[in-house]
């Protein structure tokens, strides 16, 4: 590990391979992947249909950039805005990239640059989506931030009336903040958002990076409230493991990005735009969804009925699901890891669940058992 940098706290794991829900390590010990890569790998560890999709891309062709046309790209596009009060995408390679392509499109529309947000929020490490994170710890060393970002208090009516004028570009929020501790929009906030965005003219962009495709229990996290985006972020479990991200509008969007306003060069490559496709064509079946809805009721059911509850609350929707704790939940997350499961914080006092949307109901008890020895 001596040449990399130290960026991350890494876990003294060393993973090499994975099936479904189960990833084993290099003495060959298996653990229960409840983190899906942080909630990347929503059809299992080599699943077959985006292994098979994968392969026969591979051997076809890798890459050509954005300067030719792609259908594929064409009908994953189709497939992510069917069926929605949204038109148009575009591809990039990540949930930060996403998130920057929202905040220029945003800005480019509207000729306005204020854009509120919310605390606890998490959009990206670039700078764009730093600045946009409400987060200070996550900003701190880096300098004056963009200043067109204001984060206000989540789930705060007054808060929210007080800040939003004519000039504000846009309100960019989470459905759940999910890195911010599970926490999730409250069902008169999210009208109040409406209400607003509709009187002063404002945009309402969505990042669904961490909540879409699946994650909780529909296509996306804002078809289960009030909520009507301009524009929504993707990346994450779009990809199944391969990396990619999108950014979605509305029609009235269009225009506004015309050639040499935005671009990368991977964003959409043949080989993410084929796992991708073939892992729409999975989650986005009724009967997948539905199948996540249940697994979701049984896993919070079973949560609830093994953790005490004065001392954990079980919140979230669908497989993004935050045992919420008064106490440091860090040592649970290693002891957890030593018994065979992963599992993620969300801030300091949530331990985050992110099984794969594929995670069977035996594995929920395994897990949900686990947890119960460590946590009572
Ligand atoms: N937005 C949300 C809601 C996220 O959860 C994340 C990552 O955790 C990001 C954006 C950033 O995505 P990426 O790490 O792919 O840049």
């Amino acid at each position: 590990m001596t040449f990399l940098f130290n960026n991350y706290a890494r876990r003294a794991v060393h993973l090499v391979k994975g099936q479904g829900t189960i990833v084993t390590d290099d003495k060959g010990k298996d653990y229960l992947d409840f983190t899906s890569g942080i909630a990347v790998v929503s059809l299992g560890h080599a699943h077959p249909a985006i292994v098979k999709a994968l392969q026969q891309q591979g051997e076809k062709l890798w890459h050509i950039s954005n300067l030719f046309e792609s259908p594929e790209q064409e009908k994953l596009a189709e497939s992510l805005v069917k069926d929605t009060d949204l038109a148009y995408a575009l591809f990039c390679n990540s949930g930060a990239e996403a998130n920057e392509a929202a905040i220029k499109l945003a800005r480019k529309h509207t000729g306005k640059h204020h854009i509120l947000t919310f605390k606890q929020s998490f959009h990206g490490r670039t700078f764009g989506a730093m600045a946009a994170t409400g987060q200070e710890k996550i900003q701190q060393g880096f300098g004056p931030m963009l200043q067109s970002f204001e984060a206000l208090p989540f789930n705060d009516i007054e808060a929210l009336k007080n800040a939003a004028n004519e000039n504000v570009a846009a309100i960019m929020l989470e459905v759940i903040q999910a890195e911010g501790g599970v926490n999730s929009i409250d069902p008169a906030f999210a009208q109040a958002v409406m209400d607003i965005c509709e009187q002063h003219g404002i945009l309402l962009i969505i990042d669904e990076v961490q909540t879409g495709i699946g994650r909780t229990g529909t296509r996306y996290a804002y078809e289960q409230t009030v909520l009507k985006p301009d524009i929504v972020s993707l990346a994450k479990g779009l990809g199944g493991g391969f990396p990619i991200g999108a950014l979605l509008a509305g029609k009235e969007l269009f225009e506004t990005f015309g050639p040499g306003s935005h671009g990368t060069t991977f964003g959409g490559n043949p080989l993410a735009v084929a796992v991708a496709q073939a892992v729409i064509d999975h989650v986005f079946e009724p009967a997948f969804l539905q199948d996540v809805q249940n697994k979701s009721a049984y896993l919070k059911a079973q949560l609830q009925a093994a953790l005490p509850a004065e001392k954990y609350s079980i919140r979230g929707n669908g497989l993004l699901v935050g045992i919420h704790s008064d106490e440091e939940i860090s040592p649970f997350i290693q002891q957890a890891e030593q018994q065979g499961l992963l599992v993620v914080p969300a801030g300091t006092n949530v331990i985050r669940l992110l099984p794969p949307l594929t995670v069977s109901t035996d594995e929920i008890d395994q897990a949900v058992a686990l947890l119960k020895n460590i946590l009572s």
